[in-house]
C-alpha cells in the first residue's frame, strides 16, 4: 500500500504542475499506481449468525434476500406489506430487503442441529418473514 504522505507529495506535484498535459500524465499515473496496488473487490451478502450452545462455535448461515423497488416491485410489496405500508415505502423511496431465514442449522464444528428463531421478528408476529420451511418440521 502507498503511504498516504507520499500519494500526498505527489499529489502536491500534481497540483503545481503548471501543463496541462503534464498534469493529466501524472494524475494518470498516480491513479495507476493507486489502482495496481487496490485489491480485488468481493460481493457481500447477508447472513445470519449463531453461536453453537454445545460447542460455542459462531456459525455463519448465508441468508436469501430479495431486493423489491417500489414502483417495480409495487404488486409484491403491496401483498407482503400491505397498500398502507406501500404508499410510505413508496414516499421513503430506495430498495426493500426480505430475508428468510433457515428453519434449521448444523455446526460446521461439532454438528449438533438445532431448530431456529429470528432475533428481529419475534415469532408470530410477521407470517411473511419466518423460517424456510424444509419439509421436516417435526412439531406438525
Ligand atoms: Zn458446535
Amino acid at each position: 500500500m502507498i503511504p498516504y504522505d507520499e500519494i500526498m507529495a505527489k499529489a502536491y506535484v500534481i497540483q503545481e504542475a503548471t501543463n496541462t498535459k503534464q498534469k493529466i500524465k501524472l494524475v494518470d499515473q498516480l491513479m495507476s499506481e493507486i489502482l495496481d496496488e487496490a485489491p480485488p473487490i468481493v460481493e457481500l451478502h447477508p447472513a445470519f449468525v449463531w453461536d453453537c450452545e454445545n460447542c460455542g462455535k459462531e456459525n455463519f448461515c448465508r441468508s436469501i434476500a430479495t431486493y423489491l423497488q417500489p414502483g417495480k416491485d409495487d404488486v409484491q410489496l403491496e401483498k407482503m406489506y400491505g397498500a398502507d405500508a406501500l404508499e410510505e415505502i413508496k414516499r421513503a423511496g430506495g430498495f426493500i430487503t426480505c430475508k428468510s431465514y433457515p428453519f434449521r442449522v448444523t455446526c460446521t464444528d461439532c454438528t449438533s442441529s438445532y431448530r431456529t428463531v429470528s432475533s428481529a421478528v419475534p415469532v408470530g408476529e410477521d407470517e411473511n418473514d419466518g423460517p424456510l420451511d424444509d419439509g421436516n418440521d417435526e412439531s406438525t
